[in-house]
């Protein structure tokens, strides 16, 4: 089998007392429940047994449960196998922890006889991870809240906010945002249709203009996203990194997916679906409680069996138990490394799609190549253009225009001459000032400053440094 997803979303607030994170449980396994009653047509009182599935697939789930002292944990997977012989195994567990209550859900996919393949699978977000996350009360991964829905930047201060967040070393799931261009995201509805999408695996965030300003302000233009773009920010986020880690797809790349907007939003969402989801798997770990909450019950029962053992009889048993966890934690172990072998060959298969890719990016490609139905729709490389980090040299001449105006100082972008030669002295102009040195790294040790009289829509600047 191989995992397409993997959602953890924990409990904390207000959960110091163990009570307080029993009823959680409860309430948490409660809604979990009604899901495989109600959608899935399961009855989740017997610990195992059939429902019907929607494409008509075998379908079965189980339930197990183990406690041990306070602490608990209760599973629940659906595995599907449809009538070609692939098969589908969701998992959602609740553990109620030393600290915290944990919802962990995992997606995989495989198939019933071997064979050397690739598994097509498209995995989309379970319906009960939607339902949880609107429930009341906060969720979060690791150190970051799960927003659930789609979370609104406007303005140059929330941009600002939103810029600081990502770049918080602590961050531990994906931000996605989408720019607006006139007012909306290039393709109607993207924004919702990607919140909708990357519930509980990323935050979305819907960018008016001042707000993508204040990105590009705080991020480098290298890390920018406005214009109707949109763009991951993956955790970790470093102002040394290729800027090209953080994918990116311009308005005009989103516009030539597809003559028709709807099929063009269809066909982006898959592709940062399937991005992501793909990451989680590889990435999200499971929670360590779980393991030792099992590995403790079942010692505890391999404790209480062998204090009533009195005969060779008992103890024959006993041993015989042994051997069958044995076996079973064998086999466990066995498909962990067969599993292992099936990432490592994704791996070096990503790794070689990615160089591809990169060889691509490197040339200018055809438009109409682009609508190949299967082909991936390639990020846009970030804007780089004649805009290097160094800063400037002594005596050096640097171009700069003026974009939007924050209230303490103004958003440049690096550009080439206007060739006006029209440059006069800026005296005032502390806003320019500050926005100018704010690029160059608080450097302000320039000889002189001045602004084109004849250019127009922002403002020009020649800085002689
Ligand atoms: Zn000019």
């Amino acid at each position: 089998m191989q995992k397409v997803a993997a959602y953890l979303l924990e409990r904390t607030e207000t959960l110091q007392g163990l009570d307080a994170r029993r009823a959680e449980g409860e309430r948490i396994r409660a809604v979990v429940e009604a899901w495989l009653n109600k959608e899935k047509g399961a009855s989740s009182s017997s610990e195992s047994g059939a429902y019907a599935a929607l494409d008509g697939s075998d379908a079965r789930y189980r339930v197990l449960a183990e406690s041990s002292g306070d602490r608990s944990w209760t599973m629940f997977e659906l595995t599907e196998v449809t009538a070609d012989g692939r098969r589908f195994v969701a998992s959602v567990s609740v553990t109620v922890g030393q600290k915290s209550v944990v919802l962990f859900v995992t997606l995989e996919v495989g198939l019933t006889a071997t064979q050397v393949n690739r598994i097509y699978a498209d995995p989309r977000c379970p319906k009960v991870v939607r339902k949880l996350l609107a429930e009341p009360g906060t969720w979060h991964h690791d150190k970051s809240r799960l927003r659930g829905g789609i979370s609104n930047a406007e303005g140059f201060d929330e941009g600002e906010a939103l810029a600081l967040e990502i770049q918080n070393a602590e961050r531990s799931i994906p931000f996605v945002v989408v720019s607006a261009l006139d007012g909306a995201p290039v393709l109607r509805g993207l924004d919702t249709a990607l919140a909708y999408d990357l519930a509980g695996l990323a935050n979305v965030y819907s960018v008016d203009e001042a707000a993508s300003w204040a990105l590009t302000d705080t991020l480098k233009r290298p890390f920018s996203c406005h214009s109707g773009a949109i763009r991951i920010y993956w955790p970790r986020f470093s102002s040394q990194d290729d800027p090209y880690r953080h994918q990116m797809w311009t308005a005009l790349r989103l516009r030539r997916l597809d003559g028709d907007d709807q099929r063009a939003l269809e066909r982006i969402r898959g592709q940062v679906r399937k991005l992501i989801m793909m990451a989680s798997a590889a990435s999200v770990v499971r929670p360590r409680e779980i393991d030792d909450i099992r590995s403790a019950a079942a010692r505890s029962e391999y404790a209480a069996l062998k204090e009533k053992a009195s005969s060779l009889e008992d103890f024959k048993s006993l041993a015989d138990s042994y051997a069958d966890d044995n076996d079973s934690l064998r086999r466990a172990l066995a498909e962990r490394s067969s599993e292992l072998e099936q990432l490592r060959g994704e791996v070096s298969r990503l790794e070689a799609e990615k160089q591809g890719l990169l060889f691509h990016l490197g040339r200018a490609k055809p438009p109409s190549e682009e609508n190949d139905g299967d082909i991936e729709i390639e990020p846009d490389l970030p804007e780089q253009d004649d805009e290097d980090v160094r800063p400037p040299n002594s005596g050096e001449v640097r171009f700069y225009k003026k974009k939007y105006s924050a209230p303490t100082h103004d958003v440049f972008i690096r550009v080439s001459d206007c060739g006006h030669n029209t440059w006069q002295g800026a005296t005032k102009a502390d806003k320019a000032k500050k926005g100018i040195a704010r690029m160059e790294g608080d450097k302000q040790d320039w000889r002189t400053v001045q602004h084109c009289s004849n250019c127009t829509g922002g403002g020009m600047w020649r800085v002689q440094w």
